[in-house]
């Protein structure tokens, strides 16, 4: 297996994830990115419990939680800030619920924890050859290299599942997103909370740094709508009634800070490998973002892969692990991702009031299952070492 060639192309969180995660086992693997370097907007991004856990499997638990900041709280509040429910979960590897990180801090921590010279940049893949048993990747700058195994990280929209399953479908969620990172906030958040409401959802993170990252999903029709041109003062005018500090976090953020997004959503794959071909993180299984899972998936797909490739004969055999496993797994996760985002977004006001009596009424053991389910992995790793600081 040591001697066995990996391409994953794709840079972003599962790219380098994977990457990582199998460098640490011994496995040569590189990574491909069709960007010249990280660009795009920086942003915050709520990572969850088992995020953080595939990370300290993969000895980055410490870096993450020294550029990141921890909770195991999240309050669920209604549109008039009165809280619906509370989430405390306490998982018994005391490793927290929520870690808020940026963006951009998360992909420094990774590409420092890949092996020297193990990512390329401006490498855009546009075609894939089979020369059994190899395959020959032709990029878009004209070069070409050749590996054993392919893993595809390029996202949901990726280009290797195109190839490989023309038929798979990616559709519009029916929501779309707006997100905002304040530098020295006017107000001292220091709670993540959840506020759902007839007009939205709106979620407020602290972060690091004396920021704070907040995110608001709507109902949208797709290309009916000129969501697209709001500015903080749409969304203002939108959430006026909403409670505080809502209107002085839009207030306090310029149309240059705000980031917009149309959600889509992957119908679920069959297969999540074919031959010598793995798709990992969205381009396997992209899902609305709720709950924190995107890229908490992402992570776990990584130790998962690694893991097999280190308790199975051969790499066909490590793909067909990782299928069977991550296939059961992130569809569970996505459809308790998909009955939060329903609840979150009903959108008649009676409908909201009962919904939320009948949260409130809810035990909080209740709420804390829910999450439990969602943020706790397999206690298979306790004595897997990936790296450094695993726990
Ligand atoms: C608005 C929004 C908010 C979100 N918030 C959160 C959150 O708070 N928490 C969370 O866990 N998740 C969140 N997510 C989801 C999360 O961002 C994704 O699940 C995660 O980034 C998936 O990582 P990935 O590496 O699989 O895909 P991507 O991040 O899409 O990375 C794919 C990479 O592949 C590259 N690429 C694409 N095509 C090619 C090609 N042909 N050749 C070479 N390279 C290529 C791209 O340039 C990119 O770098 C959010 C998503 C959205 C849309």
């Amino acid at each position: 297996m040591a001697e066995a060639r990996i391409a994953i192309i794709g840079g972003g969180i599962s790219g380098m994830s994977s990457a990582i995660a199998l460098q640490r086992k011994g496995i040569h693997a590189e990574v491909f990115e069709k960007d010249k370097e990280f660009i795009g907007p920086d942003t915050g991004l709520v990572l969850s419990g088992n995020a953080v856990r595939a990370y300290y499997i993969m000895g980055l638990g410490a870096q993450l939680l020294e550029k990141g900041l921890a909770t195991d709280r999240c309050l669920l509040k209604s549109d008039s800030g009165a809280v619906i429910a509370e989430f405390d979960y306490q998982a018994p590897s005391h490793i927290p619920n929520y870690l808020f990180i940026q963006r951009s801090a998360l992909y420094r921590i990774l590409t420092d924890a890949l092996l020297p010279g193990t990512l390329h940049f401006d490498k855009h893949l546009v075609d894939i050859k089979w020369e059994s048993p190899i395959q020959k990747l032709y990029f878009k700058d004209g070069t070409c290299t050749e590996a054993d195994y392919l893993i595809g990280c390029d996202g949901a929209a990726s280009k290797i599942r195109s190839i490989l399953m023309p038929d798979s479908k990616l559709d519009f969620s029916g929501f779309v997103c707006w997100r905002g990172l304040i530098k020295d906030p006017p107000v001292n958040s220091t709670t993540y909370t959840e506020t759902w409401g007839p007009r939205g959802r709106f979620g407020i993170a602290p972060m690091p740094g004396n920021q704070l990252y907040w995110y608001a999903f709507k109902k949208a029709e797709q290309g009916k709508s000129d969501l697209s041109n709001w500015t903080p003062i749409d969304l203002l005018f939108n959430f006026f009634y909403y409670h505080d500090p809502i209107q002085e976090i839009l207030e306090n953020t310029t149309p240059e800070n705000l980031i917009y997004d149309e959600l889509y959503e992957l119908k679920p794959l069959e297969h999540f490998h074919l031959g010598n071909i793995l798709l990992i993180g969205d381009s396997a299984h992209a899902s609305i973002p709720n709950i924190g899972q995107g890229a908490s998936q992402a992570a776990e797909d990584a130790v998962f892969l690694a893991k097999w490739f280190s308790t199975e004969d051969t790499i066909p055999n490590a793909f067909k692990m990782y299928e069977r496993h991550r296939h059961e797994r992130t569809k569970r996760v996505k459809n308790e991702m998909k009955m939060y985002g329903m609840a979150a977004q009903i959108d008649f006001p009676i409908l909201c009031s009962i919904r939320n009596k009948l949260l409130q009424m809810a035990p909080a053991s209740y709420h804390n299952e829910k999450l439990r389910k969602v943020i706790e992995i397999d206690g298979e790793f306790q004595n897997d070492t990936f790296g450094r600081s695993s726990q």
